[in-house]
């Protein structure tokens, strides 16, 4: 399809939009503009999905959507961007972020789901398996034929996998493997990527590297992921999934960060997870969160007397082949379940196939589904707190703040500083280890504006406290309203950071709704 919109660029407000939708709908255009073989969408059900996201809270109108065929599609719309005053373009991989950081007011969004099975191919790098992917990928779909076809799979996950390829490596994409193998952007080797200056590359840590290590977490601003080469290993038949259970964070952060930091792998689990619950009856808060199966019961009584408002559960995975014997899982596991110091009786185990693990938090999304919680707004806040701080964070946070639960998950697990890429964009708190904490709310439907601003509130109040107290963090998936945040963001890496946009988007086309850059003119 060749659609010409040129004409409109130059003044793209809402009554634009409506112009430029007849002239897309019809090809007798005006002048040689915006040539793609993809679609491009100026009203309907696209467009409005495009003007929202996962977190609910923000609402936005874009010229258009365009649905690219392949790279030359998107390098198409960016050009056109550069062509005009102020029109902007933002990748929307499946539009899970919080706060509209995949959204352009006004401007281009590109689907990358139309490209998402443009790319899919195994091979090898001497004894290495790596598979190429589409950036508009969904990950789930990476894990299944991966699994399926080859027996393989990539090693370091996200929790939840409806997520894209491209829509994580521009943050990091976290989950239990990262204290191992690192974060997502730690495990790829190549990427197609198009810049804000309309070219095609292709780069790697070797063939343009600045521009490689720019994109990975660079949330969004350089380029635009249209492949991905990502690091493969066997994949394991079963996964032994553990729940353990502490009243004293003092334990449950030895006993986490002990695991992390063994050399040996076989000194560990292959997954490491934990999360602070309410020590109450609580169905979505307290104790019923913990069993991992229907037919475990959190027995209250094992608790001490002296247990607080809060406790923590750390949750483990341990990888092992349908041939081992269930006597030598039983070994391992207890071999290194018996080092921990959790409470005795409080502890939980299930048995599942390794894709039915990777995808556990899909069985969460149908029954927010069901319950009307997943289409409601969500007031997340993801951080990175070192190690040296967690103690007060949680002392403040978890005991205080939020000590009756933020009616989800609230994550916190450690990580190792030295299996992240000082190279990439992504910012990281000081010190070897640090905290992954994640406020994961759901709201129940009905729920009051008032209400979610409230929540907002508080997330602001914990990340206020924590500069005002000097804690050493950084906002993961991060969202400031002010140049001013930005800078303190990225602390001595700003410049490398705003270097490396001159580069690579020196209009500033790209991401709009990060609001780190405002366009040029
Ligand atoms: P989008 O939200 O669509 O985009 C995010 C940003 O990346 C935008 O700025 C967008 O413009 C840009 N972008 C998108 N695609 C590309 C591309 N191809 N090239 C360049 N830029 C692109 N994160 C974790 O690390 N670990 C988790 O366990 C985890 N669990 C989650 C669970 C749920 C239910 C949700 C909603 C989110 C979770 N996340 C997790 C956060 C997730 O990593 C971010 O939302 C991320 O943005 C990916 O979502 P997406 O693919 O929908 O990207």
């Amino acid at each position: 399809m060749i659609a010409y919109i040129e004409p409109y660029f130059l003044d793209n407000d809402a009554e634009a939009a409506s112009a430029v939708t007849a002239s897309v709908l019809s090809t007798d255009g005006v002048s040689e503009s915006l040539d793609i073989q993809g679609e491009i969408l100026c009203g309907g059900a696209a467009v409005d999905i495009a003007g929202r996201d996962f977190g609910g809270m923000n609402c936005v109108k874009p010229l258009a959507v365009v649905r690219p065929v392949g790279p030359e599609d998107i390098a198409g719309a960016v050009k056109a961007a550069l062509r005009s005053d102020k029109l902007t373009v933002a990748a929307r991989g499946n539009g899970h972020s919080i706060n509209g950081q995949a959204m352009a007011e006004g401007g281009l969004v590109v689907d990358m789901s139309s490209t998402a099975e443009n790319h899919f191919e195994v091979g090898f790098c001497g004894d290495t398996a790596y598979v190429d992917v589409s950036g508009g990928a969904l990950w789930e779909n990476v894990l299944k034929r991966c699994v399926s076809e080859y027996g393989l799979a990539p090693r370091s996950w996200t929790d939840y996998l409806g997520l894209t390829v491209g829509g994580t490596l521009s943050n990091a994409g976290v989950s239990g493997q990262a204290f191992r193998y690192g974060p997502q952007t730690s495990n790829v080797t190549e990427l197609d990527v198009v810049t804000g200056n309309g070219d095609v590359v292709t780069c790697s840590e070797v063939e343009n590297s600045e521009l490689f290590f720019s994109v990975l977490g660079g949330l969004g601003q350089f380029g635009i992921i249209t492949r991905a080469r990502v690091l493969l290993q066997p994949a394991p038949d079963m996964v032994r999934w553990i729940r353990v259970v502490y009243t004293e964070f003092d334990e449950f952060t030895r006993d986490a960060e002990w695991l992390v930091s063994q050399k040996d792998e076989s000194s560990s689990f292959d997954y490491v997870e934990g999360f602070v619950f309410v020590n109450g009856d609580d169905p979505v808060n307290g104790w019923p969160t913990v069993p991992l199966h229907p037919d475990h019961y959190f027995e209250p009584a094992r608790l001490p007397q002296s247990s607080g408002s809060v406790l923590y559960c750390l949750e483990l995975g341990l990888h092992y082949r349908d041939s081992d014997s269930n006597s030598n899982v039983d070994k391992r596991v207890e071999r290194l379940i018996g080092r921990l110091r959790f409470i005795e009786g409080l502890r939980f185990e299930v048995d599942l196939s390794y894709v039915d693990f990777l995808l556990r938090v899909k069985r969460s999304e149908e029954i927010a589904k069901v319950i009307g919680t997943w289409e409601t707004p969500h007031p997340w806040l993801n951080l990175f707190v070192s190690k040296r701080d967690i103690g007060e964070f949680n002392r403040t946070v978890f005991k205080e703040l939020v000590k009756n639960g933020v009616n989800g998950p609230m994550l916190v697990y450690p990580l190792l500083r030295s299996r992240w890429d000082e190279r990439t964009s992504v910012e990281v708190p000081e010190g070897e280890i640090f905290y992954i904490v994640a406020l994961l709310r759901f709201v129940p439907p009905c729920t009051k504006v008032s209400s979610v601003e409230k929540l907002v509130a508080q997330n602001q109040d914990i990340v206020h406290w924590c500069v005002r107290n000097g804690i050493d963090f950084k906002l993961y998936l991060p969202h400031y309203k002010s140049r001013e945040e930005w800078i303190r963001h990225f602390g001595n890496r700003w410049s490398r950071f705003v270097d490396r946009k001159a580069m690579f988007d020196p209009m500033a086309i790209l991401s709009p709704g990060q609001k780190i850059f405002n366009r040029s003119p």
